[in-house]
């Protein structure tokens, strides 16, 4: 295993966000690349070591980012090595390329609630999926990264210092932006239904080439945006009518505005739109991400 920070050499910085920075590094002795997060220990701890407990937990998913050490890497900060996603995140995709076939985002949607299904059956929720959060490689796989608005439901059911209001907004589920629902959007099955919803809003994203729950170019304020999640007039839906009928249904059930109605993960992943596409092709049906 890598043993010290001084073993690696900093390439550059591919990352930075609210959380802290990335960095491309190589293992000096072996010359294998790998991403470095850094972040501010000292500014955060709680959630600096709920981060690196739940990446700690979550090691064997080939469909969640690796993370094979945290260090402590001085001056109150805190480093996590992760196997390194050369193609970056979907955000950048995006930006490259707008609009996804629905060959690709049936690939994407797959891995992803492979992911949360994973991830949901070791108590953890993953609070904040949305496009920079999911990492791509040239191999064509699609893996969630980014635990630092994560929490695990078993040790948060009825503990109100966890901020149900961390993470992104934007993709952020009805029950969570309602300050009297905390407590379901914090909880065991509420919990999981967000970020089903965060991946229906993810999905459409990628299909309609921009953020789908207001309109192109419309300023995205927060008010704007609580109304569009909370009392849209199904913007979203006439955002995909001229999609498949099997992918108009998968958003529908992802975007479901009663968590109690919404698709489960257990329920999505046999949804027809995951199995209407040929993936026996060799990189799950996301080669044109690459
Ligand atoms: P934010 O606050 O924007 O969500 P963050 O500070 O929590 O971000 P991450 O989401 O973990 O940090 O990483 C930020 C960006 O760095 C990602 O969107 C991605 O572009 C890049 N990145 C992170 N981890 C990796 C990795 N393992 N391989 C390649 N790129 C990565
Ligand atoms: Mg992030």
């Amino acid at each position: 295993g890598i043993g010290v920070l001084s073993d690696l050499k900093k390439l550059s910085v591919i990352g930075r966000g609210n959380g802290g920075t990335v960095y491309k590094v190589s293992h000096k002795q072996t010359s294998v690349i790998y991403a470095l997060k850094v972040v501010r220990f000292l500014e955060d701890m709680g959630s600096a070591m709920r981060e690196a407990e739940i990446l700690q937990r979550v090691d064997s998913s080939e469909y969640v980012v690796r993370c094979v050490g945290v260090f402590d890497g001085g001056v109150g900060d805190l480093c996590f090595l992760m196997e390194y996603m050369d193609v970056g995140s979907l955000h950048d995709i995006l930006c490259k390329k707008k609009r996804l076939s629905e060959q690709a985002i049936s690939g994407i949607a797959r891995s992803v609630l492979r992911g949360l299904q994973y991830l949901h059956g070791l108590e953890v929720i993953h609070g904040d999926i949305k496009p920079s959060n999911l990492l791509v490689n040239t191999r064509g796989e699609v893996k969630i990264a980014d635990f630092g608005a994560s929490w695990l439901v078993s040790s948060t059911c009825g503990d109100r210092s966890v901020d149900a209001c961390k993470g992104t907004c934007a993709y952020m589920s009805p029950e969570r932006m309602d300050p009297e629902r905390w407590d379901v959007g914090r909880r065991c099955d509420g919990a999981a239904a967000g970020d089903v919803w965060s991946l229906g809003v993810v999905v459409m994203e990628c299909y309609v080439g921009h953020f789908p729950l207001v309109g192109p170019g419309e300023k995205i304020d927060w008010v704007t945006l609580m109304c569009a999640i909370c009392f849209g007039e199904n913007v979203e839906m006439s955002a995909v009518k001229m999609a498949s009928p099997e992918f108009e249904s998968f958003c529908g059930r992802c975007l479901e505005r009663d968590w109690r109605k919404r698709g489960s993960v257990e329920e999505l992943l046999l949804h027809p739109f995951l199995h209407k596409f040929d993936m026996t092709s060799t990189n799950n049906g996301v080669e044109d991400l690459v």
